[in-house]
């Protein structure tokens, strides 16, 4: 199948030519976009736009993973990182000191970001993840963070007491 024909079996032709013609998409193309359940469609009409801009050009980010504690009281069925207490067997939880020489030992790389994922740990105060983000910038101040799940997130708002904002 071609790409146009998945396009146009997806219902997407007319987005298709919106892009072909330069004109900007509009909010309910997006929300459109967003709800076509046909991957293999969107993939086909995001690679040819990714193209159409950028030709064989890609880009990347040089990052590192921080993950400060392996504790989470949630249980998804399909994590293998996750050690539900903090006493377990495997379970660590780095001390802020630990967890900013991680950054500290690589600043001399052309490192851009720091990518911070944990688990729900139970008994850390809100301070070790402000302290965290702070030290981080203070070691590389023109670093870019991306921290915390959605999940981090709504559980932080539960525990600390505060809006998801
Ligand atoms: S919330 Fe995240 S870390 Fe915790 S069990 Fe689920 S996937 Fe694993």
């Amino acid at each position: 199948m071609t790409g146009q024909t998945r396009l146009a079996r997806a219902g997407l032709a007319d987005i298709s030519e919106k892009l072909e013609s330069g004109s900007r998409l509009s909010l309910e193309d997006g929300i459109r976009l967003f709800e076509c359940p046909d991957t293999l469609a969107l993939g086909w009409l995001a690679n040819r736009e990714r193209e159409r801009r950028h030709g064989d050009r890609t880009y990347y980010n040089h990052n590192i993973r921080l993950e400060a504690t392996n504790v989470c009281v949630a249980n998804c069925l399909f994590c293998s990182f996750a050690r539900l207490m903090p006493g377990d067997i495997d379970a660590y939880t780095l001390s802020l000191e630990q967890a900013l020489q991680k950054l500290r030992v690589r600043a001399h790389e052309p490192i851009t970001e720091v990518h911070v994922v944990n688990g729900l740990h139970p008994d850390l105060p809100f301070s070790y993840y402000t302290e965290l983000l702070s030290g981080l910038k203070a070691i590389k101040p023109g670093i870019h963070l991306k921290c915390f799940t959605a999940v981090e997130i709504a559980y932080f708002a539960d525990l600390y007491r505060m809006t998801d904002e």
